[in-house]
């Protein structure tokens, strides 16, 4: 095969990001996403991006790159080379009282997952709907040709697996062993993690004031608690407001992950945590134990 022309699998950030790196070094590729467009709203959450933000920017093209702390940013209005907003915090849960405050040099940019993958999704044409089954390398050619579920195949000189942790590109190259890719789920940690809006805008606004502009930790004897803000659509709105929780601990998955029982085994971890995270809990809709 003569020219280069790389076949990238997932259309997330990263696929995206090569995509366009490609695209202004002039090689030739395709991009090939198993989701349709209108199915990628499923899952959200925040990504601090830091040292890794001179790399992103390299492979986009400018007019784009310069819109990622606005158009791909959880709060567009804050600056994020300045504190407290390029930093952190973690509280000791219990007591409220700040343990660390984690102030870090340089810009880091929190973006949306999704905002990030709408804006690097701009100028590149996804086949969308196509959903890797195998690949079949020819040593002869130098070519791989990459077969879909929707009965087409594309051939190319290489193919970048971007394709997540559930890897159909990791399962190939570990064949006939698929079992040595597998991604494992993780033994013994419960994880938990939601998006919320608060209805009252003085509970996001006491929310975001008691805890951090961005992102922070607490950490309680039974639970590890990370949250952020997720989406600022009208900063002199809050009940507008997104906020992204992740809880975790040590312990067996719960035999009941249904929103109720999930949510009294929450409440229950967050029994004395302080103050300050309790409207957390509150405000998931969830009400305290009598
Ligand atoms: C709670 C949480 C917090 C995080 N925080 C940070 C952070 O602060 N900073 C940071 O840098 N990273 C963070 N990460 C990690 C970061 O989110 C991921 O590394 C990043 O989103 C991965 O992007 P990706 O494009 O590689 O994969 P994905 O976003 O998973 O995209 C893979 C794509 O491939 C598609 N696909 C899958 N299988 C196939 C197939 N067979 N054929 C075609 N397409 C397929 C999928 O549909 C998907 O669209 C965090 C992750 C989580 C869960």
């Amino acid at each position: 095969m003569g020219e280069p022309h790389v076949l990238i699998i997932g259309a997330g950030v990263t696929g995206l990001a090569i995509a366009h790196g490609l695209q202004q070094a002039g090689i030739k590729y395709s991009i090939f996403e198993r989701k349709e467009p209108g199915q990628l709203r499923s899952k959200e959450w925040t990504m601090g991006i830091h040292w890794g933000l001179p790399l992103l920017e390299g492979l986009l093209p400018a007019q784009i790159a310069v819109r990622i702390a606005t158009d791909g940013a959880v709060d567009p209005s804050l600056k994020y080379d300045e504190p407290p907003n390029n930093g952190a915090y973690i509280f000791d849960g219990v007591s409220g009282d700040i343990l660390k405050d984690l102030n870090v040099s340089g810009r880091i940019v929190r973006v949306s997952r999704q905002k990030l993958r709408a804006l690097c999704s701009e100028g590149i044409n996804v086949h969308w709907g196509h959903a890797l089954l195998s690949v079949e390398c020819d040593d002869h050619s130098n070519s791989v040709t990459a077969a879909f579920s929707d009965g087409q195949s594309y051939t190319g000189t290489v193919l970048v697996g971007c394709d997540g942790p559930r890897s159909a590109v990791r399962n190939h190259l570990f064949m006939p062993d698929r079992s040595a890719a597998t991604a494992r789920p993780m033994e013994g940690i419960v994880t938990t993690s939601m998006c919320v809006t608060y209805a009252d805008p003085n509970v996001a606004t006491f929310v975001r004031s008691k805890t951090h502009p961005v992102w922070c930790i607490a950490i309680s004897p039974v639970m590890f608690h990370f949250m952020s803000i997720q989406d600022v659509p009208d900063p002199e709105r809050p009940e507008t407001w997104r906020f992204f929780f992740f809880n975790s601990w040590l312990g067996e998955k719960p035999h009941d992950t249904s929103g109720s029982a999930a949510r009294s085994v929450l409440l229950e971890r967050a029994e004395n945590l302080a103050e300050v995270r309790e409207p957390l809990v509150m405000s998931s809709g969830l009400s305290r134990k009598a």
